[in-house]
């Protein structure tokens, strides 16, 4: 999955995509499977770089620190640690000859960067559901469209593999001269390379959808000949706060750090996962207080519980039954946390710590 851009780490958004990607692991491994979890680190990009510019500190330094918060804040939050998370910066020759391959087999063309050629590709734009028009209008918004012309690109779609570095960012030597990637070929090359060509999910924030996975998805079919790419893709939602998307640039970011204050991090875990992935909610105080509440009667009873020192049941089939059948539906954790709900009610200490352990992982309950 895509990882972070190690620039503004630790808001409510970050923290949703990782726990419910959290979830989804644990309930496989719970199931018997093995699974090998690469989480990206794209520290080389635009915003990041901008940013650092921005507070004037080394991009580096920057991305270092940024990736820091992430990892102390998810281990907070009862993560089972990713088995990797290559950064773009550890990767660059890599990166070098994926996009000498795509550009020696005609994928790719150069002019005053090296370009993915999307009219090589049947079928961009499929994965996030758009039409050209629509595609379009997102590149343009985010700033992202860039020049088209015949020292530039040759379709508005097309996007860099590789491209010169402005002046105050870092800049790599490569066959297409000193640069540094483009963003959707390092997370193709990161993901193919540690995860193999074909990989069962992928996912990250909705944002990502269209640019960065539609352009990694016809990279990476490209380079290996193989479809599909990803057998399945996670998308997950945005978080609102007071009524708009989280962002640092609107000031409305609730940070991991400050809901710690306030909450146990199993309560800001379950609270987290007891909103579907795929949809966009709203961040509310009063909506944490309620799984504070929750988690606090969970200790009680699992503290009692084991001080009486109960001979061991296993937990209610029926339950676990419900619990499985929920996180099996397209991960739906609303109904897995009612059955876990349902699991203290009826006082059902073994099935209450197996659906803790999946949802909220290793955070603490007090
Ligand atoms: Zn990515």
């Amino acid at each position: 999955m895509c990882g972070v851009t190690p620039y503004d780490s630790g808001h409510m958004g970050h923290a949703f995509t990782f726990s419910v990607f959290d979830v989804l692991v644990r309930f496989l491994e719970a199931g018997g499977q093995r699974v090998k979890y690469v989480q990206n680190v794209t520290d080389i990009d635009d915003p990041l770089f901008e940013r650092a510019r921005r507070d004037e500190i080394g991009w580096r330094e920057l991305a270092e620190r940024e990736t820091q918060v992430h990892i102390r804040d998810m281990t907070v939050l009862g993560w089972r640690p990713p088995d990797a998370m290559p950064r773009v910066s550890d990767e660059i020759k890599r990166i070098v000859s994926a996009s000498s391959k795509l550009h020696s087999s005609g994928y790719a063309y150069r002019t005053d960067a090296l370009y993915f050629d999307v009219s090589k590709y049947r079928g961009y734009g499929r994965l996030s559901h758009r039409t050209r028009r629509s595609m379009l209008r997102k590149l343009r918004d985010e700033g992202l469209l860039g020049k088209v012309g015949p020292t530039a690109k040759r379709d508005a779609l097309d996007f860099p593999l590789w491209r010169p570095s402005a002046r105050d960012e870092p800049a790599w030597p490569s066959k297409f001269g000193e640069g540094r990637p483009g963003w959707h070929i390092e997370c193709s090359v990161m993901a193919m390379h540690y995860l193999g060509e074909q990989i069962d999910i992928h996912g990250g924030g909705r944002d990502l959808q269209f640019s960065h996975h539609e352009s990694e998805r016809a990279q990476s079919e490209s380079l290996s000949g193989k479809k599909p790419f990803a057998r399945a893709w996670m998308h997950t939602g945005m978080v609102r706060y007071q009524g708009r998307k989280m962002s640092k640039s609107l000031g409305n970011l609730v940070k991991v750090s400050q809901a710690l204050q306030r909450a146990p991090a199993a309560a800001v875990r379950l609270y987290l996962v007891s909103h579907r992935y795929g949809r966009d909610w709203d961040f509310d105080w009063q909506g944490l207080a309620r799984s504070a509440r929750l988690v606090e009667r969970m200790r009680k009873f699992l503290a009692d519980d084991t001080r009486a020192g109960t001979r061991k049941t296993p937990p209610g089939p029926a339950l676990m039954a419900e619990f499985n059948a929920a996180l099996a539906d397209d991960l739906d954790t609303p109904r897995a946390v009612r059955a876990l709900r349902a699991a203290l009610r009826q006082r059902d200490a073994a099935a209450l710590r197996a659906m803790k352990e999946i949802l909220v992982g290793s955070a603490a309950l007090s």
